[in-house]
């Protein structure tokens, strides 16, 4: 079967400096995988990779069999919130529409099924009363559902949250962490950065801890919040 995501022996970055180095990774239907690493661990550069943004030096990354440019219309990407030009006069519903470009094209309007997708985002995320409203009127947590529901409208197979849960309450967490749940009981795989360790624990069912390359890869039920932490400020966790 083809896996939403493989990659292997993956070395990429940047021109004067490779981030990752030699990194393997399979994500399957479904699953729920937590990305940890410290700061400039190059989480956001192996999300950034996955999306063919990042030069490949050498190695390779599949989606859904694909090269990633040629996939990236299965793939989802909700980027830290502070990285969204908020101040953009536009309404929630164009912005989601925003998602669907490259289903749509640069030579075509949007059609029935472009719109039926963003409403079908909205109703997901609870946005559909907000759809009027100007985008940079909205509160922490309901820009974070717009980003969620841009990225849901392309109806994709890959989802790449980039800290999904940074400046989020609580109750907006529990409430998307309830949809997450259902888009991969339904068959999409997700892969989350994140410095929530206790939000990596209790959601995800996979946790991978990145130092350059996969220094972590364990059921999130495998070790305990203290010892993510651990990893996270010494870059290990000694294997269970
Ligand atoms: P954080 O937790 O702080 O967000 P991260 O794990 O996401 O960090 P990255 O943002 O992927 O880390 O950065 C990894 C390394 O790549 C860092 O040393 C960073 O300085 C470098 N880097 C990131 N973006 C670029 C860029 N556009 N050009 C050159 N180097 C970059």
């Amino acid at each position: 079967m083809t896996l939403p995501l493989s990659i292997r022996n993956l070395t990429a970055g940047y021109p004067q400096q490779p981030v990752l180095e030699g990194l393997n990774l399979d994500l399957e239907a479904g699953e729920f995988v937590g990305l940890i690493g410290a700061n400039g661990a190059g989480k956001t550069t192996l999300l950034r990779s996955i999306l063919g943004l990042v030069p490949i030096h050498c190695g390779s990354i599949q989606v859904l069999g694909k090269p990633p440019i040629t996939a990236r219309a299965q793939i989802g990407y909700v980027p830290q919130k502070h990285l969204f030009q908020w101040d953009f006069p536009i309404t929630v519903e164009q912005a989601v529409l925003s998602g669907r470009t490259k289903a749509i094209g640069w030579f075509r309007r949007a059609g029935t099924s472009d719109w039926r997708a963003v409403y079908s985002a909205l109703d997901r995320t609870e946005l559909t009363p907000l759809r009027n409203r100007v985008i940079g009127e909205l509160s922490g947590g309901q820009k974070q559902r717009v980003l969620l529901a841009r990225a849901l409208a392309s109806d994709p197979q890959l989802l790449l949250l980039d800290e999904p849960f940074t400046g989020i309450d609580a109750p907006t967490q529990t409430c998307l962490n309830r949809l997450y749940q259902e888009l991969t009981a339904s068959g999409l795989a997700i892969l989350m950065s994140t410095h929530d360790m206790v939000a990596a624990r209790a959601y995800c069912s996979r946790i991978i801890g990145l130092q350059r390359c996969l220094v972590l890869d364990a059921p999130a039920s495998q070790h305990s919040v203290e010892e993510l932490y651990t990893f996270l400020h010494h870059d290990r966790v000694s294997p269970a």
